[in-house]
């Protein structure tokens, strides 16, 4: 059983990776940053509380984002493995992982910390497009779609999030720094953390990552 977190900076490239682990271990993905926005898409009132805080580049408030992480967890489909992308984010909401996952007998067995340097991660995120549709990610220079602005998968519009702008970024990189990155320790102090090279390109990371994850759940 495989329930996983990734971990690392805005741009280390925890969507890609976690797109492509999914569909190796058919496992759902769970993303708060995309419950979010489609919350926001939808026009619920989740969706409005949360674009106040996410267009700045700031951090949902702890009690909302692990409600609706519980409640995901919660969920059937979560039975036989998941993978957490953007969730824990501070201590608070890791230690309520804690507890969500002894209460549902649904415990984190590993945490994958994707290291990335502070220069990559701004050609990255500066770069970055997204299919407004499936939530496909590009960069405008290395990772280009078939046809300009539309999605290789679905044929949606491509587009940049208001929150990778130079201005929000920054904030974003802070609130990683101050309240994301001690989350390491913490799991390091669990026996739960791993490391992998998030500079190496897609192929070798999910190598990386699959050799991590069998060694662990075998
Ligand atoms: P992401 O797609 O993971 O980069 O998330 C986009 C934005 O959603 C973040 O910059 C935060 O504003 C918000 N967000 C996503 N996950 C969390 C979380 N675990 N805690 C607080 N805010 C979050």
């Amino acid at each position: 059983m495989s329930n996983i977190i990734l971990l690392g900076p805005p741009g280390a490239g925890k969507g890609t990776l976690a797109k492509q682990l999914i569909a190796v271990y058919k496992i759902p993905h769970i993303s708060t940053g995309d419950m979010f926005r489609e919350a926001i898409k939808n026009g619920e009132p989740l969706g409005r509380l949360a674009a106040s805080y996410i267009n700045e580049g700031h951090l949902v408030p702890d009690e909302v984002t692990i409600g609706i992480v519980r409640e995901r967890l919660s969920q059937p489909d979560c039975a036989n493995g998941y993978l957490l992308d953007g969730f824990p984010r501070t201590l608070v909401q890791a230690a309520a992982l804690d507890t969500i996952g002894s209460d549902l007998g649904r415990p984190i067995n590993v945490v994958i910390n994707i290291a990335c340097s502070e220069n990559e991660l701004v050609r990255r995120i500066s770069g970055r497009r997204v299919c407004r549709k499936c939530g496909t990610p590009y960069h405008i220079e290395t990772m280009k779609p078939k046809v300009e602005g539309v999605c290789d998968v679905c044929g949606g519009e491509l587009f940049q999030r208001k929150d990778d702008t130079k201005e929000s970024f920054l904030v974003r990189l802070g609130h990683y720094y101050n309240e994301t990155k001690p989350l390491e320790n913490f799991y390091k102090e669990l026996g739960l953390l791993h490391e992998i090279d998030g500079g190496t390109g897609v192929q070798k990371s999910l190598k990386a990552a699959q050799k991590i994850i069998d060694e662990v759940t075998k």
